[in-house]
């Protein structure tokens, strides 16, 4: 830490992004970065463990060990080939999440990001070769929000795992009624054709790593699969930050 940063963290001192407690010397460092977010606020995220469905990622409460796949992805393959997210959506990462897209506390995502990219880590191995694409919004929520969540997010794993960011190639056509308070036939019609590529070229043949807040039925995820697999892109990933249990 410099001197700067030293006299600022006097004047004042850094209080936990979703309590607003003093954080005091104990921090949390992520590939060089500050957490900003107080042990007892990251004790309350929860981690998603195995057992769990390796292509939605929904965890199982279930006696036997091993990963297997979920109903729904027996039943219906999604298009992406696999999610992947560190917590539950609840508890803490609920709250900082609510705090960073609602609260427009844009500077929290210097914390969530760290906590995605260093998962994202160890879910995927080796990130060259990947197209990161957040999941875009329409431009008129844009307007209303002033930012993207999900590509300040990206952005964040981007720079710490060397991936190639694409944030203007996948757009949202359609502007769609919120997701929340739908079921999942409901998300999956009001998300329909809601994306477009501007140069299929960009994705033919890449892997790509859609980046999202959260994933609730994953309807949004699978959509935007649908749209690159289209084109003919190789493999889709989805990482985010958090996802429902039940999706
Ligand atoms: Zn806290
Ligand atoms: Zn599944």
């Amino acid at each position: 830490m410099n001197i700067l940063n030293t006299i600022i963290e006097i004047i004042y001192p850094p209080r936990c992004l979703i309590c607003e407690r003093f954080l005091g010397n104990h921090r949390v460092r992520k590939d060089q970065h500050d957490i900003l977010i107080c042990q007892d606020c990251l004790n309350d995220f929860n981690e998603i463990t195995s057992p769990l469905c390796p292509i939605c990622h929904k965890p199982f409460e279930s006696e036997i060990e091993e990963d297997h796949l979920c109903e729904d992805c027996l039943r219906k393959r999604p298009f992406f080939d696999a999610v992947g997210a560190p917590y539950l959506y609840e508890g803490g990462v609920m709250m900082g999440i609510h705090h960073f897209k609602y609260g427009g506390k844009t500077h929290i995502a210097g914390s969530l990001g760290p906590l995605l990219a260093s998962f994202a880590k160890r879910w995927l191995k080796k990130m060259d070769g990947y197209l990161m694409m957040p999941v875009p919004l329409h431009p008129k929520r844009l307007r209303e929000r002033g930012f993207n969540q999900s590509l300040l997010l990206a952005r964040h794993i981007a720079s710490v795992l060397g991936a190639e960011l694409d944030f203007l190639t996948l757009r949202r056509v359609r502007d769609t009624k919120p997701q929340t308070g739908l079921h999942r036939d409901e998300r999956r019609k009001n998300v329909r054709r809601a994306f477009e590529l501007t140069d299929r070229n960009v994705v033919k043949g890449r892997s790509i790593i859609l980046v999202d807040d959260v994933a609730t039925t994953g309807s949004t995820l699978n959509e935007c699969a649908r749209v690159l697999k289209r084109s003919g892109s190789d493999k889709v990933l989805c990482l985010v930050l958090a996802r429902t249990s039940g999706m």
